[in-house]
C-alpha cells in the first residue's frame, strides 16, 4: 500500500518535550532522525518492557541459535485453512526451559534482519511456537513507518489469516473509525500491529509462550518502523507490554513509556475495539484515550 504523505511533519513542541521528560520520558524518538538501529545488537537485548518470559538467557541463546536450522517437529505448514480440515489445537504447556529456547531462537531471526521486508520473511518462516501449525499466512503488519501511532492488538483472527492484512474484521473497522476521529488512518500516519504474527486458532487470546516467541519480532519492528506513540489495545496488550497485572481500568487515561533499543515510547492502553463492540458505552473512555495520543503531537 503506498501512504499518501502527511502534509503535517510530526514533531514535538518544547512543551510536549517537558511534559513528556516530566513523565520519564526524556528520548523520544524525534522526526528526520533516520539512523536505523543496526540489525544483530538491538533485538537480542528484547528491550527493557520484554515479557518475563521473553527474556531468554545467553547459554539458551547460544543453544538455540544452533538449533536454528532444525524444524520443529511435526511443524509443518497446512495447505489450506478451513474449520473441517484443521481442527483446533490446544498449546501443550512448555517447560521455562523450552520457552528460553524458543525466544532465543526468533531473537536471533529477527535481530539479524536489516529491515522490514527481510523481517516479514524471517517471520513467515517461523515455527518457534505451536501457532505456525494452523496459520494460512503471517500477518506482520500494515501501514506507514514513523507512524504517529503504532497500534498494537492481540493477534490476527480468521479474516486476518486469510488476507494477511491486521484488523480486517468488524473491530477493525471500528478502529479505523476510531483514528478518523483524530485525523489519523493506516493509510496515513498509523501502523496497525499484533502481539503475535500468528493466528491464535479459535480466537482464543495468544499464550504466554507465544507471546514471548513472538516478542522479538515486534521489538525488531518497533525498531525499524520508530512509532512516535503506541496505542496498547486491550488488557491483555497492555498487561503484556508493561509487565504487569494491573487491570486496563489502572493503565488506561495515562501516559507510559515502552522502551526498545535505549529509547522510550509515549504509551497509551486503552479498549480494544473488539471489546467496544460489546461494550458501546466504554467509547467515551477510548474516546478520551485517543485525544490523550492525539495531545503528545502537534
Ligand atoms: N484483528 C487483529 O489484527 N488484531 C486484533 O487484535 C483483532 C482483530
Amino acid at each position: 500500500m503506498t501512504p499518501s504523505p502527511d502534509p503535517k511533519p510530526l514533531q514535538y513542541s518544547a512543551m510536549q518535550l517537558a511534559w513528556l521528560h516530566e513523565l520519564g520520558i526524556d528520548k523520544p524518538w524525534l522526526p528526520g532522525d533516520t539512523r536505523a538501529v543496526p540489525a544483530q545488537q538491538s533485538a537480542a537485548e528484547g528491550g527493557a518492557n520484554a515479557p518475563a518470559s521473553a527474556a531468554a538467557s545467553t547459554s539458551a541463546a547460544s543453544t538455540a541459535a544452533s538449533a536454528a536450522a532444525a524444524p520443529v517437529p511435526s511443524a509443518g505448514r497446512p495447505a489450506a485453512r478451513g474449520a473441517a480440515t484443521k481442527p483446533q489445537q490446544a498449546a501443550a504447556p512448555m517447560s521455562a526451559v523450552s520457552i528460553a529456547a524458543m525466544t532465543a531462537l526468533t531473537q536471533a531471526a529477527a535481530a539479524a534482519a536489516p529491515d522490514l521486508e527481510s523481517l516479514t520473511l524471517a517471520a513467515s518462516a517461523c515455527q518457534a511456537c505451536g501457532l505456525c501449525r494452523q496459520r494460512d499466512q503471517v500477518v506482520m503488519g500494515q501501514g506507514v513507518t514513523q507512524p504517529a501511532i503504532l497500534v498494537i492488538g492481540d493477534g490476527p483472527g480468521e479474516q486476518e489469516d486469510r488476507k494477511g492484512l491486521p484488523f480486517m474484521a468488524e473491530s477493525g473497522a471500528l478502529l479505523d473509525q476510531m483514528l478518523a476521529t483524530i485525523g489519523s488512518a493506516r493509510t496515513r500516519d498509523v501502523y496497525l500491529t499484533n502481539l503475535v504474527k500468528c493466528r491464535p486458532p479459535g480466537n482464543r487470546l495468544a499464550q504466554r509462550e507465544e507471546i514471548a516467541a513472538c516478542h522479538s519480532y515486534l521489538v525488531r519492528q518497533l525498531e525499524l518502523l520508530r512509532p512516535f506513540s503506541i496505542l496498547a489495545l486491550g488488557r491483555n496488550v497492555a498487561q503484556t507490554l508493561l509487565n504487569t497485572d494491573e487491570p486496563l481500568q489502572n493503565l488506561r487515561g495515562r501516559v507510559h513509556a515502552f522502551e526498545v533499543a535505549g529509547q522510550k515510547i509515549p504509551l497509551v492502553a486503552s479498549y480494544h475495539s473488539a471489546h467496544l463492540l460489546n461494550h458501546p458505552a466504554d467509547k467515551a473512555a477510548a474516546w478520551q484515550d485517543l485525544q490523550l495520543l492525539r495531545t503528545l503531537r502537534r
